[in-house]
């Protein structure tokens, strides 16, 4: 092994060396030539969802009983590594997993049974909603209410940047229950979107990168869920049970990172042995050389640190300070290191044919969603300190 290549994590094993192969092999013939028509289009459409359920590539990490692959986190690392490195963030199997692991986690036996094999299949597309206008960072500002009528609850209110919101079939919505309650009046719907009154989407929001990604805002106005539906079957659960998959949820943001950071670097290392300038290649210049060691450097770092952190999963021991350290620092390193790679692209890092600018702009958004960075600072300086 060359220093420039990555270093082979030490949880991977030849079951997942095969798994890395098929997974590649499925992106490359079905993900990457449909890239940019995708990029187009805002959203990479229902088809390509139910090909990569048939493969077993939704899920991975979720027990067969429930119709999962029966896999561990290391099957859905290898799944986000292999998207991230090519740059294909319209793809959102990192929600559509967390929308799983919340039923997993928190779900009651026949919800399991009922939702998690149409997410593995992708006949379902899983998405969250918890943001809505007036409540980001701040959950407790969410205002959308249900409020129990016999057997249903009706739904008022939006949210706004839902990730698959456009094409999701099955929605974890977070909602108020009871406004007296404070943090306890807030519990999560299980929304099936399809044909449901008083369910819209409004505008698929135009984004600066992710541009194959759809963001939607969505609508309710007397929507009918029902009550079945309700995470867990117990009311005022709901902010519990989002803080408890929130390390999950960022580790995966970490996982994607260093894997883009991994494949911008291998793209700017090709470009700069073709690229001359003043009768030189371009990696003949000492500036090259030493941004490359840099980046390369960074991006060990990273992986190190992220190869513990999807180690400490499978062994259930990733605390959520750690798992915040991961997303805030990972994501910051992303854009650090991508943007010197668009550096020695020159004027053609620039262009969106070319990965490192695609990835540039997909990757601002990593220190803000799922988290804004400020907010991970926050959860690390607290548990330093408590
Ligand atoms: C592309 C995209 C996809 C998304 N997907 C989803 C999704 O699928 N589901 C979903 O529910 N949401 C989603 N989001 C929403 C995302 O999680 C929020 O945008 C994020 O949590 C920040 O909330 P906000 O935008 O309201 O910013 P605000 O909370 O208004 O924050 C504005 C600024 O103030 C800072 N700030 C806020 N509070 C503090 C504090 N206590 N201390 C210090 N600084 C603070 C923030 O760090 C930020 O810099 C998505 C967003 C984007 C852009």
């Amino acid at each position: 092994m060359t220093p420039q290549q990555n270093p082979v994590s030490p949880w991977m094993d030849d079951e997942l060396a095969l798994f890395r192969d098929s997974v590649a092999r499925f992106v490359e013939a079905e993900m990457v030539p449909n890239d940019a028509q995708w990029r187009e289009q805002n959203n990479v459409g229902h088809e390509i969802w139910r090909k990569a359920g048939a493969m077993g590539f939704l899920c991975t990490d979720i027990p067969a009983e429930y119709g999962g692959a029966g896999g561990d986190f290391r099957h859905e690392a290898v799944v986000y590594e292999e998207l991230s490195r090519r740059g294909l963030t319209g793809f959102a199997s990192a929600v559509h997993s967390i929308c799983a692991h919340y039923l997993l986690n928190h779900g009651t036996e026949a919800q399991k049974h009922r939702f998690i094999p149409l997410l593995a299949s992708g006949e379902y597309v899983g998405a969250i909603g918890m943001t809505e206008p007036g409540a980001g960072s701040d959950l407790q500002g969410i205002r959308t209410r249900a409020v129990r009528d016999g057997d249903d609850y009706i739904v008022n209110g939006s949210k706004i940047f839902i990730t698959n919101g456009s094409l999701t079939g099955l929605l974890a919505l977070v909602v108020r229950t009871d406004p007296a309650a404070g943090s306890k009046g807030f519990s999560i719907l299980m929304v099936e979107t399809k044909s449901l009154k008083g369910y819209r989407v409004g505008r698929v929001l135009d984004k600066m990168g992710m541009k194959a990604q759809d963001t939607a805002e969505l609508f309710f106005e007397d929507m009918r869920v029902p009550a079945a539906n309700l995470l867990g079957g117990e009311e005022g659960r709901g902010l519990r049970q989002l803080m408890s998959d929130l390390p999950y949820e960022r580790v995966i943001l970490a996982v994607s990172g260093v894997a883009a950071m991994e494949g911008a670097l291998a793209a700017t290392l090709a470009y700069v042995r073709e690229r001359k300038a003043f009768g030189h290649v371009i990696a003949e210049f000492q500036n090259t050389r030493f941004k490359l060691a840099e980046a390369a450097t960074i991006t060990r770092v990273a992986r190190t640190f992220v190869d513990r952190c999807i180690q400490d999963v499978i062994d259930g021991r990733l605390d959520t300070a750690t798992a915040s350290m991961a997303k805030y620092w990972v994501s910051d390193m992303q854009q650090q290191v991508i943007d010197e790679c668009v550096q020695l692209h020159g004027g053609y890092g620039y262009m969106n044919e070319y990965l490192v600018s695609r990835m540039f702009a997909d990757a601002r958004v990593q220190r803000i969603y799922a988290g804004t960075n400020e907010i991970m600072k926050e959860v690390i300086g607290r548990s330093l300190l408590s």
